[in-house]
């Protein structure tokens, strides 16, 4: 099912749209809106190499001895169980479903920092809102932009989840484990010999 000209369903998970929830069917249409805007803009194909998580990933995850975060944006509003005892458990509760949707994606024609930096100039513009918007590395690189949370979080969530989680610009050159923020007061970018 297409869900923007460029963009289709299937693109962002195989699980059929009829048995998506409606909180994950709606966070994933805003999702197709946003890159529709930023694919009109690039004029080139834009490829989502993450797209919707479900819980059945998220146990897969946990039964291979890995370490799943529950508290992705890639769950669309997923109810997922955080592990007792763990910081997210701490501070969540039980479980976390404040999720606003996410993807990885990355344009094959351009160089992966210089597709950040086009997405954060459309947004330092106006012309997109998103939420956490990061280049990752995890021996290639990637753009994880998330949906801007206005429609799909109530104050009291949007004040749980801070800042950082819900509007951040930066990036991980570590596979996440450590973080460089862009300061988005100065319209920062990044730097454009990153590797
Ligand atoms: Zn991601």
């Amino acid at each position: 099912m297409k869900l923007a000209p460029n963009f289709d369903h299937s693109e962002f998970t195989k699980t059929a749209w009829d048995k998506l929830d409606q909180r994950t069917q709606i966070e994933l249409q805003a999702m197709a809106n946003l890159l529709q805007v930023i694919r009109t803009e690039v004029g080139k194909p834009i490829v989502i190499s993450s797209g919707v998580r479900s819980l059945a990933d998220y146990k897969r995850l946990q039964s291979q001895g890995l370490n799943p975060s529950p508290t992705s944006d890639h769950f669309y509003g997923t109810k997922v169980p955080c592990q007792s005892g763990s910081a997210a458990f701490k501070k969540y509760g039980v479980t976390y479903n404040i999720a606003v949707g996410a993807v990885d994606i990355v344009c094959p024609s351009m160089d992966a920092v210089a597709f950040y930096n086009l997405i954060a100039k459309m947004r330092y513009a106006g012309k997109i809102k998103t939420g956490q918007l990061l280049l990752e590395k995890n021996k290639t690189m990637w753009v994880h932009i998330a949906n801007f949370m206005d429609p799909f979080l109530s104050p009291s969530d949007k004040t749980l989840r801070g800042d950082w989680s819900l509007n951040g610009m930066g990036y991980s050159l570590d596979n996440g484990k450590t973080w460089t923020k862009l300061d988005q007061t100065k319209k920062e970018y990044l730097p454009k010999n990153l590797k």
